[in-house]
């Protein structure tokens, strides 16, 4: 099967735990998965830079903002690559550029267009883990872009989508989608599947689990997502158009 996977800053926040995430790539692997990998930047890295950019300019111009936030990201997929080629695996890393992830020119808040070369679908055929660099693309002028916040989580459904991949596993720092934020509702209800149109509300409603952009492009290509902790075990949360559609994932 092919399956994209996504993994949150949380979960790649330092070389231990992009070490962790790697074994479960190498997990999916071994049971004879192809899989292509998408990473957030690590921790806090994106709020960060955001800070830096501040000290030299109090309204950063947007295409600089992009071309210095996108390296986030880049970082994290050199790294993730480095940790599957550690454990004996074909990996390479490709920042969202490079995977030919093109985007209309609105710096900041750029929307995924298609794919507009095959490098991602060579690099599997030559039997290697994509990682790509998450929160990304490249407009019509070869400008880096970047998606809005929490835009890895497009990245990951976008590849989904246009490699027709069976399943899109989103990792996170929770264990699925519950009905309200289980940080702020200790009485939050877990659920095992939604819908796409409710998920999508919720995400347009700020539910910061899924990025609503994610969500919509889910729902026109049908791609069945899977939301999933990175640190417990568990099935998490199913998105997709009908409650029995999962079963067959
Ligand atoms: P990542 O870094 O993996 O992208 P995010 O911080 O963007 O993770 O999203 C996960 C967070 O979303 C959770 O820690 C949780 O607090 C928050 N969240 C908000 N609403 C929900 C919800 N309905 N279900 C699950 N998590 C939610
Ligand atoms: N690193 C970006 C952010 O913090 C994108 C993402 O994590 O999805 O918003
Ligand atoms: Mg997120």
């Amino acid at each position: 099967m092919r399956i994209v996977v996504k993994f949150g800053g949380s979960s790649l926040a330092d070389g231990e735990r992009i070490q962790n995430a790697a074994k479960k790539i190498a997990a999916l692997r071994a049971a004879g998965h192809q899989i292509v990998a998408v990473v957030s930047a690590q921790g806090d890295t994106t709020d960060d830079m955001i800070a830096k950019a501040a000290q030299i300019h109090t309204d950063p111009p947007k295409r600089e903002m992009d071309a210095y936030l996108a390296a986030g990201e880049q970082m994290s997929a050199a790294l993730m690559a480095m940790a599957l080629q550690k454990m004996g695996l074909p990996a390479v890393s490709l920042t969202g550029a490079q995977a030919g992830m093109m985007t209309d020119g609105v710096h900041s808040d750029a929307r995924v267009l298609g794919l507009k070369n095959d490098r991602v679908a060579q690099e599997m055929e030559r039997d290697n883990i994509v990682v790509v660099a998450g929160f990304q693309g490249v407009d019509g002028k070869g400008d880096i872009t970047t998606l809005g916040r929490g835009g890895s989580d497009t990245t990951a459904v976008a590849l989904a989508a246009f490699l027709k991949a069976a399943v899109c596993k989103i990792y996170t720092d929770v264990d699925g989608v519950y009905d309200k934020d289980p940080r702020k509702y200790p009485d939050a209800v877990k659920l095992d599947w939604i819908g796409y149109d409710d998920m999508l509300h919720m995400a347009r409603q700020g539910a910061q689990v899924l990025h609503d952009r994610c969500v919509e492009l889910a729902q026109i290509y049908q791609v069945p997502v899977q939301v999933l902790s990175t640190f417990r075990p568990g099935e998490g949360t199913f998105i997709t158009a009908f409650p029995e559609d999962f079963s067959q994932i």
